[in-house]
């Protein structure tokens, strides 16, 4: 058997895994597009008249009328002068970083940045590198001096944050680093993953969250989470999108987003600009979870988003809490060590705009009784 819990039906508030159905309260389906009937109908109708491949890179031939409208759409709806379109957000952060930064720029980052951050700053090459301990500005700014005397004669220093930071749900203090970036000269660099669809008006981001349009010079976003597909994607001025596509190695020399998932997305995005149901049903049922659970007894950390940690410390324990929401056909992810420092192990539960109350009210119910049980509440 392999290590890997296997799904076998689609993506929804329920999902199948191995035979058995579970409440799912851990995926990154915030707004149920992944099984949305209207994505569905739209891939599929792309099929029909396209066929699913796209055979080449952008830069041959690969690249199709449907990739420039979900660009041109994309671009409108994050209120953007222009955006580049990836087949990941892993993708995305490495065409942003690496296109943008050679060994004698600076590159300053968050510690608590995603993985792919950390591995594009390894590849851009980029000698000098500094970390600020999560969030805090008052590190950041003890750094300055240092940051401001490195690097070679006309680098770029670049900042690079996550929006919303996944294990915790908390969101960076963007408008101080505006301040900072623009003290001292630098770019900055927002990986919103976990923030599209989720924050601002209508799920544009926590840009358009803290109303700081043109403020941040990169925009990375996925289309593999909230947007229910796969992809990634880059905004920012004409200027720099243009330079992506001539240079990032990242769209040059792989192949670009197929036919269905191309359609598939610009019905999302379609859907999201039109409407702010389903972002705002995201908040209502990650309201109505978290404050269930706080009033329950358990503490939920710093979360300001739908991503809710339970807090529950020792790694066994949550291990443990893991396997008993299962056995009551809960899925709710463990996160321990080390994706999370030691101790501080929690459960993950992410709601979606497609639970309903009742759902939500099954998972809390299992939750504390398992709480309970482990003596975490
Ligand atoms: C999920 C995630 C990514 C990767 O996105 P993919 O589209 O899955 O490649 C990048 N950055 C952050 C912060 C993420 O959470």
């Amino acid at each position: 058997m392999s290590y890997l819990d296997t799904v076998e039906s689609q993506q929804g508030a329920r999902i199948v895994v191995r035979g058995k159905t579970y409440l799912n309260l851990c995926s990154n389906n915030y707004l149920g597009f992944a099984s949305d009937a209207r994505l569905k109908e739209a891939a599929i109708a792309a099929i029909e008249q396209y066929g699913v491949g796209t055979t080449s890179v952008r830069a041959l031939i690969g690249s199709h009328s449907l990739h420039e409208e979900l660009e041109t759409k994309l671009a409108a709806f994050k209120k953007a002068e222009a955006a580049i379109v990836l087949t990941g957000g892993y993708l995305a952060n490495m065409a942003a970083i690496q296109t943008t930064i050679g060994k004698d720029d600076i590159i300053v980052s968050d510690e608590l940045n995603h993985a792919s951050i950390i591995d594009a700053v390894r590849l851009s090459g980029c000698q000098n590198k500094f970390i600020y301990k999560h969030a805090d500005m008052d590190d950041l700014r003890r750094q300055l001096p240092k940051i401001q005397s490195a690097g070679g004669p006309d680098r770029t220093i670049l900042i690079i944050t996550d929006g919303v930071f996944s294990m915790d749900g908390d969101i960076a203090p963007l408008p101080e680093l505006v301040v900072i970036a623009q003290k001292i000269g630098a770019k900055l660099m927002v990986d919103d993953a976990h923030g599209e669809g989720v924050l601002g008006s209508h799920g544009r981001g926590i840009v358009d969250h803290f109303n700081l349009h043109g403020k941040v010079d990169i925009e990375v976003g996925t289309l593999s989470k909230a947007f229910g597909v796969m992809g990634g994607f880059i905004t920012g001025s004409t200027e720099l999108i243009t330079t992506y596509k001539q240079k990032a190695r990242q769209f040059l020399f792989t192949n670009a987003l197929s036919i269905p998932d191309t359609a598939a997305l610009i019905a999302a995005v379609d859907i999201l600009t039109a409407s702010d149901e389903r972002v705002k049903a995201l908040w209502d049922n990650a309201t109505y979870l978290k404050t269930h659970l706080q009033k329950a007894g358990f503490n939920t950390g710093t979360t300001e988003t739908p991503i809710i940690p339970v807090m529950i410390g020792s790694e066994e324990t949550a291990k443990l809490f893991g396997e008993k929401l299962r056995e009551k056909a809960v899925m709710a992810t463990p996160i321990v060590f080390p994706m999370v420092p030691q101790n501080t192990a929690r459960l993950r539960l992410q709601p979606s705009a497609i639970h309903t109350h009742a759902d939500l009210d099954e998972g809390i119910k299992a939750i504390i009784e398992v709480g309970t049980e482990l003596k975490v509440i």
